[in-house]
């Protein structure tokens, strides 16, 4: 690519980082230009809801590079600037206080919001979402004050901060609408031991439950209203349920928009000159032959290769294994693969899911499609490797702790 090429990178989190590193590895000499409406320099997201919102680790901890990077790689970083729109036909790019820049090559990775709660009392004082560095810091500070939160949803965020808020010794409610925290995900089989884990830290869990309203005095949450009409204190309310993607931009722009920027395997938009990467980008995955759209850090982390790579003239391909992990009190997790919950017909435990010590598959006729392992470590490659193979697999020898992963064989 010539070097007069000025590429353009709209959000500067994980994935817009990564991008820009990767144009510099892959040798683009052009102009890089990231933005993003944030004050900080990108940073990672999941120490947000455990180490540093924990207060074990530090806010330098939490940057994708050092602040000198971006200068010594000729990276013009622009924060707390807010792109407007996109102008395609003219190929500029529209900040909020009316600039114009132009590009050769745009890149959109603006992420995700999280979901706000549409019932009376979403909008009290002490009613919080974590998305961003500055909404940890206010939780942190908030579990050194406070003596009862509320979290609503029992997804990751939700689970994540209900941890870090009990090892804080700040009493817990979670009120989940469905029957199991992290069901849609884990399937009744598996969800079970996040349930049990946290009840067994003291988290008051009610599953099933609906809400009416938060409730407030003086403008400040004072606790939930339930479905059934009974009222539960709170000095302070988290809502974790779950995220939406930034597509304004790219829906105002005309481009192909499908809850996320549609993209194909390199992820290029509907139009040639705009790609999308991250938590945005809903892409079209050669190895499960369909799009997705993936909401987590190794994918912000990984999948900008890809885009400079496309974005620069190659053939690329985006073909990595969904993969994502968690840390809640002394659990820690790795999932691998992916399904959707009517997409498995089986479920394999090797280990024991009582003891919080497994690795579980989720299968289709015998076949692999997804792994997890609990306190269970170095077998992602095995894991994988199984899905690869797209056969099915010996249950027996699968469920069989005793027999590597790497040696579980086919279904005689
Ligand atoms: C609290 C928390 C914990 C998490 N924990 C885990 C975990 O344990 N494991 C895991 O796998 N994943 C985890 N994730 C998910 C992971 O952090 C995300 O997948 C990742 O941050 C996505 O990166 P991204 O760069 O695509 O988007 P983002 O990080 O959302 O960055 C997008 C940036 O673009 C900016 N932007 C948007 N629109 C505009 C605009 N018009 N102009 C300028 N800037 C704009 C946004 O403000 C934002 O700064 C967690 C997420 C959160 C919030």
């Amino acid at each position: 690519m010539a070097s007069q090429s000025t590429f353009v990178i709209v959000g500067a989190g994980l994935a817009g980082a990564k991008a820009a590193e990767a144009l510099r590895e892959q040798g683009f000499d052009g102009r890089i230009v990231l933005i993003g409406d944030e004050a900080s320099r990108p940073y990672e997201r999941p120490p947000l809801s455990k180490e540093y919102l924990q207060g074990k680790a530090e806010r330098d901890s939490v940057f994708v590079h050092d602040a000198d990077w971006y200068p010594s790689h000729d990276i013009d970083l622009r924060l707390g600037t807010v792109v407007q729109s996109l102008d395609r036909d003219r190929h500029e790019v529209i900040l909020a206080d009316g600039d114009h820049l132009p590009y050769h090559k745009l890149l959109l990775t603006t992420g995700a919001e999280p979901r706000r709660l549409p019932i009376p009392g979403a909008d009290a004082e002490r009613v919080y979402y974590l998305r961003r560095v500055e909404d940890s810091d206010r939780l942190r500070d908030l579990f050194a004050t406070a003596s009862r939160l509320a979290v609503i949803g029992a997804g990751w965020i939700g689970l994540e901060v209900a941890a870090a808020a009990r090892t804080a010794g700040v009493a817990v409610i979670v009120v989940e609408v469905a029957a199991l925290p992290l069901l849609r995900v884990l399937g009744p089989q598996v969800a079970p031991v996040f349930a049990d884990l946290h009840r067994a830290h003291d988290v008051d869990l009610r599953r099933g439950t609906g809400i009416q309203e938060i409730t407030s005095s003086s403008g400040k949450a004072t606790g939930l209203r339930l479905a059934d009409g009974s009222h539960v204190e709170a000095d302070a309310v988290l809502v974790g349920v779950g995220a939406a993607p930034n597509t304004r931009l790219a829906t105002e722009a005309g481009l192909e928009v499908d809850n996320g920027v549609v993209v194909d395997a390199s992820l290029r938009s509907s139009d040639p000159d705009i790609y999308a990467a991250g938590d945005v980008a809903r892409a079209y995955h050669p190895f499960l032959d369909k799009h997705i759209r993936v909401e987590h850090w190794a994918n912000a982390l990984n999948q900008p290769a890809t885009a400079a790579a496309a974005m620069l003239g190659q053939d690329a391909r985006f073909e990595a294994l969904p993969y994502f992990y968690t840390d809640q009190y002394d659990l820690g997790m790795e999932y691998t693969g992916y399904t959707e919950p009517e997409g498995y017909d089986q479920v394999v435990v090797r280990g024991d899911l009582s003891t919080r010590e497994f690795v579980s598959f989720w299968l289709h006729q015998g076949r692999v499609l997804a792994g997890m392992n609990v306190n269970i470590w170095d077998v992602t490659h095995d894991i994988k490797a199984l899905i690869h193979a797209q056969t099915p697999v010996d249950i027996a020898r699968l469920a069989d702790p005793s027999v590597p992963l790497a040696e579980v064989g086919t279904r005689a």
